[in-house]
């Protein structure tokens, strides 16, 4: 009897322990929530959502025919949605099908190029924001998978926002991925003309079957766009991505 009641007792003290546990990692993270909720409403940086491609710019396509412009749009406006529920400012760069160039540019190319240049000027004329911009990948070996970003590589912050997105989408949803963050050349135009922080999140391969029937499902679209931002907001606290998100699995 004896025994039991210390069994009990050991039990007991253990859950009281656990709970406080509980309790202090709860307060961290509602902590590390109110400094981003602060940072957006006080004009911190308005966070700038780009879906690639667009319009008569369909960017790649999977073997099932799914474009890639369409998943770009649906992880974006999750990203945007979230990022509003905390309290930022978000600017987007498009919220339908549709490229943004000018009127005047009539032959498809002459359209390609002045939507880039649209979209970089919407990234000049935001002032101190981040810029974000959503693709899926495509590589001739169908067997690559995984999220990889990339940075801009004139402003040296880009590199911090794109090591923390990264840590933190593997750390979240993606424990296998092995892939390194990548500085952006000349091939990725806005990320190379850009002065603000600015990544591209390339979220998975469309060349690969499998991860082209995740991309295409909305709870993996939420789980992708809610480890961007906590990416993001790890970057804004400079708190190491895989120490404070909460664990998943
Ligand atoms: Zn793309």
């Amino acid at each position: 009897m004896k025994k039991s009641r210390w069994i009990w007792a050991a039990i007991a003290a253990f859950l009281i322990l656990f709970c406080i546990f509980v309790m202090i990692v709860e307060r961290k993270n509602a902590d590390a929530m109110q400094t981003a909720s602060a940072g957006g409403v006080s004009g911190h940086p308005t966070i700038l959502i780009d879906a690639g491609h667009g319009g008569v710019d369909g960017g790649t396509v999977a073997k099932d025919g799914t474009v890639e412009k369409g998943i770009n749009l649906e992880i974006a406006l999750k990203l945007e949605a979230v990022f509003r529920m905390m309290g930022f400012d978000t600017v987007m760069t498009r919220r339908e099908d549709i490229s943004i160039h000018d009127e005047s540019a009539k032959t498809i190319r002459a359209q390609k190029i002045s939507d880039l240049h649209n979209r970089l000027k919407l990234i000049n004329e935001t002032p101190d924001c981040l810029f974000i911009s959503i693709h899926q990948n495509s590589y001739p070996y169908p067997n690559n998978t995984g999220t990889q970003v990339f940075y801009s590589p004139n402003n040296p912050e880009s590199e911090a926002l794109a090591a923390s997105i990264q840590q933190s989408v593997i750390h979240l949803i993606q424990p296998k991925n092995i892939r390194k963050i990548k500085k952006s050349g000349t091939e990725i135009y806005l990320l190379y003309q850009a002065k603000t922080p600015a990544v591209m999140v390339e979220c998975g391969f469309m060349s690969n079957t499998q991860e082209t029937e995740k991309l295409r499902n909305e709870a993996y679209q939420s789980e992708l766009a809610l480890s961007i931002f906590y990416g993001v907001l790890n970057y804004l606290n400079g708190n190491d991505a895989s120490a404070s998100v909460p664990v998943t699995q």
